[in-house]
């Protein structure tokens, strides 16, 4: 099913001014959606909101069910292995040992991170933590994928890389996927659909009809300066 949200905002108890105001929204399914906006300006609330981790006060939200996220710095439980990492939520869903076995060792070979499967999480780098973060959130097999700033504390060759796992993970699975980022290059190089957020409203959605690999195609740049000109303008 297609996430929809209309007129949606939503305030914080703590906050006096709204972080996402007003906002209608339809995303269809399969479809790759990247948010970006400079910080503050509502991007992990609209991720919070259509994971029902947060409750709009005003509009509403139709969303899949079954949505996984994967946070910054994979938010790994330090006590479990990396395969326990992954297994979690099908456990939590009482899957057979069977199943568990079989879903964990696919996304573990999906995210390349395999031969780490009886490692800690601080024993591994920051890409594999993020991968197995990754993992964790394909493995229960979610309608949408919620992916909030996955690459903002990894180096840029290892971010290439995920980037590119991530687009793979995409076409193979189908799944829709939504993606934060602040950086323009980053959004343009993976998304369907670039969606420029300020101040808790929608500024305007891009569409990038590109093949991949971008990064070296023709369009890239021109697409990254039409965004990179409305991200700037006052
Ligand atoms: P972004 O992801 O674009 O950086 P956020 O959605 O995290 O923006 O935040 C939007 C606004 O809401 C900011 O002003 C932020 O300080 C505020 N905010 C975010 N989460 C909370 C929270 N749990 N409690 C209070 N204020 C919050």
């Amino acid at each position: 099913m297609p996430i929809e949200l209309r007129s949606v905002t939503k305030t914080y108890e703590t906050e006096k001014t709204p972080a996402v105001r007003d906002i209608s929204l339809r995303i269809a399914p399969g479809e790759f959606v990247c948010f970006i906006g400079p910080s503050g300006c509502g991007k992990s609330t609209v991720l919070k909101l259509i994971s029902g981790l947060e409750t709009p006060e005003r509009g509403t939200i139709e969303a899949p069910q079954k949505t996984a996220m994967s946070f910054q710095f994979g938010a790994l439980f330090p006590w479990l292995t990396v395969f326990e990492n992954v297994a979690l939520g099908l456990r939590t869903e009482g899957k057979s040992e069977t199943h568990v076995m079989r879903a964990v060792y696919q996304e573990l070979d999906a995210m390349k991170i395999r031969e780490f499967e009886h490692k800690y999480p601080a024993d591994l780098s920051g890409g594999q933590r993020q991968r197995v973060g990754i993992a964790r959130a394909l493995a229960v097999d979610p309608e949408v994928l919620l992916l909030d700033e996955p690459f903002s504390a990894l180096d840029p060759q290892t971010t290439a890389e995920l980037h590119d796992d991530i687009i793979d993970a995409w076409r193979r699975t189908k799944k829709t996927i939504i993606l934060v980022s602040h950086l323009i290059e980053e959004a343009v190089s993976m998304g369907e659909r670039v969606v420029l957020m300020k101040a808790g409203r929608i500024e305007a959605d891009f569409r990038v009809d590109l093949p991949y690999p971008r990064r070296e195609s023709e369009g890239f740049h021109r697409d990254v300066m039409k965004i990179r000109r409305e991200f700037f303008r006052a």
